[in-house]
Order: structure tokens, then C-alpha cells, then sequence
């Protein structure tokens, strides 16, 4: 009942030859069904990216946006500009932005109020640092990021979110959690939902992230709580992500 969802974060990486190497791949590509491919390309790429992806099994994705609408925010681009170029999903709460830009909770949830303002659905990205986990707290960061967002939200708004779920000491370390450890997360945040809307956390989908590759996808995807994956660097190589597609 939970479509899986494959997102390949680019972060500043790329190129508009890599854009259109995949749009080439993923033209005519026998994809398990049901499966939503998201490509989340740097912003100079959206409007190439728009064009190569026409045709093809991948839809258009943003590593993030501004609150705002429009106005004097050098440097920064607005979710109504997004949805010009054709964006149906915008990651949210990225470590990297919590962590190197000073993303809070609080403006994470004004990032996600601003996309599903203009129908875009965001991808909100949560996880623990190695110093919590190693501290005992990670459910408590976890759950605390989830529902800081969640629990502002209304009903219909809720329907329009991914999850996922990013241990920050796995991201682009090629350290992975097990899939033990993934799965033992998973449940507790749709435990959490569950615990407000049944039905809603049946629905929910979660993703996660770090260090996923064409090896270990598969492994991760099959646990019951796992509805995809946010891959960082495999999402640069169309051979390696093209199988991680396979693999859902
Ligand atoms: P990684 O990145 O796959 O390179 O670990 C994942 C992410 O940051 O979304």
C-alpha cells in the first residue's frame, strides 16, 4: 500500500552531462512496479533537468528552499520558483543543512509549511549524530524532529510528507547502519504516528539514508518499516543508482 520511493541526493555534485546521462538511462528502463524515482539536482540543473526527465521514469526533486515566498534573500531560492520548473519534491531538514547551515526545528518546519504551501511535498530528513546514538538517545532526537514538524500539522498536510531517516555518522562515511538498526527506527517513528493517527502511520512512507549503494539496498529496502532510500553518493553513478532502483 506504501509506494516505494528511490531519491538520489546530488547534493553539490553533478553536472549537465550527468543530467542528461540520466534522463538517457531512465527513458525506456524496466523499473519494478509500483516505484517513484526522485533526482534531486543542484538548482543551476532544475531547468536541464526538467527537459532530460521528460520522458523518463525520474521526477524532478530540490536539496531545499527559502520560507519565503520572494524578497531580499540573496543567494536564496523561494518554493513558488520551484514549482515553476516543474519540482514535486524538496528535501528538508538535511543534516548537512541542520548541522553546516544552522537549520533548527523550528526553521525546518517553516521550510515545509513554504513547500505545501505551493504542492510541493517535502522529504523531511531526520537522524541522530554518532554522540547521541552512542549516548542512548537516538529515538528521542529522532522522534523530537519528527513530531517538533508532525505535530503542527494538519491532517491533509500530513499525507503529504516522506520521511527520512539518516543516521548523520552513516551520511557519505560508507558507513551504514544494519538493517537492524535502520528497521529498530523506522518503527518508532511510525510507532509515534501511530500513536496520533493510525491510519496515517500505516500510510507513512520512510526512507533511509546513508551509505546506501547497489550492494546493500537491497537488504535495507526488504525490512518491513522501509519504503526507500535518500542515496547521496551512489545517486552520481546511473549504473550504480539504476540498480538500487532495481532493487526496490
Ligand atoms: P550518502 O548520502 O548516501 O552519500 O551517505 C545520503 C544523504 O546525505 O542523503
Amino acid at each position: 500500500m506504501r509506494k516505494p520511493l528511490i531519491a538520489g541526493n546530488w547534493k553539490m555534485n553533478g553536472s549537465k552531462e550527468l543530467v542528461e546521462s540520466f534522463g538517457r538511462a531512465f527513458t525506456d528502463i524496466d523499473l519494478p512496479s509500483p516505484l517513484e524515482v526522485v533526482i534531486h539536482p543542484p538548482f543551476p540543473y532544475l531547468d536541464a533537468a526538467r527537459e532530460a526527465f521528460a520522458n523518463s521514469a525520474i521526477e524532478l526533486g530540490a536539496q531545499t528552499l527559502n520560507p519565503l515566498h520572494s524578497g531580499a534573500r540573496t543567494g536564496e531560492v523561494s518554493g513558488q520558483m520551484l514549482k515553476e520548473f516543474g519540482v514535486a519534491y524538496v528535501l528538508v531538514g538535511h543534516s548537512e543543512r541542520r548541522q553546516l547551515y544552522r537549520e533548527d526545528d523550528e526553521q525546518v518546519y517553516d521550510r515545509v509549511i513554504a513547500a505545501l504551501s505551493v504542492g510541493i511535498k517535502p522529504i523531511l530528513c531526520i537522524g541522530e549524530t554518532l554522540e547521541e546514538r552512542d549516548a542512548g538517545r537516538t529515538e528521542e532526537v529522532v522522534l523530537r524532529q519528527v513530531g517538533y514538524v508532525m505535530a503542527r500539522l494538519e491532517p491533509e498536510q500530513r499525507r503529504e510528507m516522506t520521511l527520512a531517516y539518516e543516521p548523520v555518522w552513516a551520511i557519505g562515511t560508507g558507513r551504514t547502519a544494519t538493517p537492524e538498526q535502520a528497521q529498530q527506527v523506522m518503527a518508532a517513528i511510525r510507532g509515534y504516528q501511530a500513536g496520533f493517527d493510525r491510519e496515517l502511520a500505516a500510510g507513512l512512507r520512510l526512507l533511509y539514508g546513508g551509505s546506501m549503494n547497489a550492494a546493500n539496498a537491497r537488504e535495507l529496502l526488504a525490512q518491513q518499516d522501509i519504503d526507500g532510500g535518500l542515496i547521496g553518493g551512489a545517486s552520481l553513478k546511473v549504473d550504480d543508482f539504476t540498480a538500487i532502483c532495481q532493487s526496490a
